[in-house]
Order: structure tokens, then sequence, then C-alpha cells
């Protein structure tokens, strides 16, 4: 795509910044615009940790584009002063035997019978292997230990860091109100206080506010609340790897996932669930009875954090969209344009692979993953295998 030389990115979060790298790095001149400060303080890409896994049940796709981003993790830790992504493993546990056809052996039966070695947990283990657990509900499980998670508000901070070195533009204080139009084709954005930016593509990378400026997207993308907890145990040293690694417990059945403990003490938790359908600048705060909720899990799963009082809780928004697929694509009816999110609340792990995806995308360049992620009609909502769907 010759003709192309300017790309404007409307956001930066880790979509808009990977794609702003890897666009600078093919030769653009790249603008990032972003209302800032970046990382901005209600982006999904702003939070102590997020996972990274393999772990997909049955879906090789996302686990081999994750086998990927994971060798990226650790080339990207070789080269950044201090690493941000920790290769603590995954410990999926199950309160019932694992069987086929659910999300935890299908992760298991893939992964193994792609090489990769995890270790199952056998009878009667976990007192031993992960005490902070009630091994009396927790029967089974298994732990892969290519896995982990990352920091992601410094990673993001770090990759603004990259993208500035590449040459790209960065301009704050930008919060786009209405892309700029001539004819059919897309050349710019104007701000709320009406300045404006051209350019000869625009992605819009603005996770849940994208729909706010591409709203023909709305009946496909919607910004879902997630509740997060973060506890301060007095003896955090009972909550870090290798006895507490990043777990899922009865993921699929209950939403529950989290992390150990960080250098502040601080362990965190949070449900990859339902969740409810809010608008974008929602204030950030739990609704109904989470709170409640996560008691309840805590006490027939981690006894020791049940009592503790919470620490800080937030609500944090996924970009869903209705088939749980990332949003990676040209505008099939508009030239110019370009939307990369729709994160479904598991993109971040694969941070270190998501430029090449959209500067694929923008260039027009098939790879295995180009059909997934394409700009796609309405179908039949539904979701990541191992989300909880309340039922
Ligand atoms: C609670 C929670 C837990 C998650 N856990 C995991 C996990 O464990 N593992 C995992 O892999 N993924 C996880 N995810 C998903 C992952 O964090 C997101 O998919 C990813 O960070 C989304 O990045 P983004 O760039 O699309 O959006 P964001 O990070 O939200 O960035 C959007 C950017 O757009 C900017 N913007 C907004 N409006 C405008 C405008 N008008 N003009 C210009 N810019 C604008 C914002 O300021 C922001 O900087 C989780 C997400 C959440 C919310």
């Amino acid at each position: 795509m010759a003709s192309i030389r300017s790309v404007l990115v409307l956001g930066a979060g880790v979509f808009g910044l990977t794609a702003a790298l890897e666009l600078a790095n093919r030769g653009y001149f790249v603008t990032v615009a972003d209302p800032g400060p970046i990382p901005h303080p209600k982006a999904a890409s702003n939070d102590v940790s997020r996972m990274v896994r393999m772990d997909y049940g049955g879906d090789g796709l996302y686990s081999s584009l994750s086998a990927e981003a994971i060798e990226g993790w650790h080339r990207w830790n070789a080269r950044w002063a201090r690493e941000l992504y920790h290769e603590d493993g995954f410990l999926l546990l199950t309160s019932v035997p694992m069987a086929p056809g659910e999300f935890e052996q299908d992760s298991y039966s893939l992964l193994t019978s792609r090489g990769f070695s995890l270790e199952k947990l056998t009878p009667g283990e976990l007192p031993r292997r992960a005490p902070q657990w009630d091994a009396g509900y927790y029967i089974d499980g298994y732990f892969n230990p290519r896995a982990g998670w990352a920091e992601a508000g410094a990673v993001t901070a770090q990759l603004l860091e990259d993208v500035s070195d590449s040459g790209v533009e960065i301009i704050t204080g930008f919060s786009a109100v209405e892309l700029l139009q001539q004819g059919n084709k897309v050349c710019g954005a104007v701000a709320a206080d009406g300045a404006r930016l051209w350019a000869d593509w625009v992605v819009v990378a603005a996770g849940v506010w994208t729909t706010l400026l591409v709203p023909e997207l709305a009946d496909r993308m919607w910004p879902v609340g997630q509740p997060i907890f973060y506890f301060k145990p007095p003896d955090p040293e009972n909550y870090r790897p290798p006895l507490f690694p990043p777990w899922g417990a009865d993921i699929p059945r209950s939403g529950w996932y989290g992390f150990p403990a960080n250098s502040d003490g601080v362990v965190k938790m949070a449900n990859h669930g339902p969740g409810i359908r809010v608008p974008p600048d929602v204030e950030r705060v739990i609704q109904g009875d989470e709170e409640s909720v996560c008691r309840a899990f805590l006490s027939r799963s981690l006894p020791g954090l049940a009592r503790l009082p919470v620490h800080e809780s937030k609500l944090c928004l996924y970009s869903d969209t209705w088939d749980g697929d990332f949003w990676i694509d040209r505008d099939p009816e508009r030239e110019g344009l370009m939307v990369a999110t729709g994160g479904s609340g598991h993109a971040f792990k694969f941070t270190p692979v998501l430029g090449g995806l959209v500067a694929d995308a923008l260039e027009g360049i098939e790879n295995p993953y180009s059909k997934r992620f394409a700009w796609r009609a309405l179908g039949e909502v539904k979701h990541e295998e191992i989300r909880y769907t309340g039922e």
C-alpha cells in the first residue's frame, strides 16, 4: 500500500502504541493522539497486572498466537531496563474432575499435544504445592510453567518511551470527538477543543471509547464492567510463587482468577465473567453485590484472605466484541479508516504481537489471524472458552 504515508493513531493503550511502533518500523509517519496522561488512568492497559497464558481450551489459534507473544515478552524483558513480564506460571484448579469438553482438560490436552510440559496435579498434592488453597474443595487441576503476568501500566509506559524513541509524534490533550472525512475517505480527526489532525489513514484504537468515534460498530462491541479486588494479607510471603503463582480457580464456572502478592504485598483478584454493560465513562466503582460474591468465593477457596478488609477495589472495563474476538481491520465501507480494539478482556497478553497484526491489516497482508479479527457482521453472541457466563 505504497500510497499511505501518514497514519494517525487515536488511543495510546496497547493496541494503539504497538500499532504506532510497528508502523513506524515499516516506514510510515505516525502520530499518536490521546486525551492523556499516558497510561490513561481509565485505560484497560493500565493496572498493576495482566495474566499471560497460552491456555485457551481447544482454541488452537489463540494458543498459537499466545505462544508467539510469550517469545516476544522474553525478547522485551531482555531489552528493557527492568523485566516487566514475570514467568511465574499459571495454576488452574478445579472443584470437579477435569473432563474432555471442559476448558481445563481441553487446554491441557491441546498444550501437551503441542509439546508443552504441564504438571498435572496428583490427588492430595495441593496442600504441599499450594497451601493457601482449600484442598477439600479443589480436587483437580494442573500447573503450566510457560505462563505468568505482566506489569500492565509499566509496560504501557515503557511502550510509550519506545514509540517516542522510534520517531512517532505523541500528542496528549487530544480527545477526538469526530473523524474528518472528505467524500468517502476518512482523513483525520477533530478534538473536543476544535484542534484537527490530518493523515492518510486513521487507526481508531480507543478501547471502550471506540464506538463514540465509529458509532456503527456499537451493535457489535460494547463496554462491560468487571470487578477487581485487592487485599493486603499480613503474611504476603505466603502469597508469592512458587507456592502462590497466578491462578484461575474453577474459572469457567466462577470467573475468579488472580495474581501473587506484588512488591507492596498486595494480592489482586478479578472476575472474568459476564460483567455488566456500562457507558465508557461510568464511575469506576464496584456495583451491586460483587463484594459478597467475592467473599463467598474466598471462603470456599482462600480462607486466609476471606476475612481481610478490601484494600482497594475498582470497576475496570472490557471492550467486548459480540464473539469475544479482537477487531483489527480496515472499514470495508470507508477508505482511510481502520479499527484496532475489542480486547474482550484477554488482549493484553498479546501486546508483543498486536502491532504486527494491526500493521498487516492496514497493509492488506493476510496472516493466519486476519480472518478471525476481520470487520464482521453481528452473529449469535458468544465468548472466549475460559469466560464464565454466569450460568
Ligand atoms: C479488568 C480487566 C482485566 C483484564 N485482564 C486481562 C488479563 O489478565 N490478560 C489479558 O491478556 N488481558 C486482560 N485484559 C484485557 C486487556 O487489558 C485489554 O484488552 C487491553 O488493555 C485493551 O487495550 P486498548 O488499547 O484496546 O484499550 P485501552 O488500554 O483502554 O486504551 C484506549 C486508549 O484510548 C484513549 N482514548 C479514549 N478516548 C479517546 C479519544 N476520544 N481520542 C483519542 N484517544 C482516546 C484512552 O485515553 C486510552 O489511552 C483485561 C482488561 C480489563 C479491563
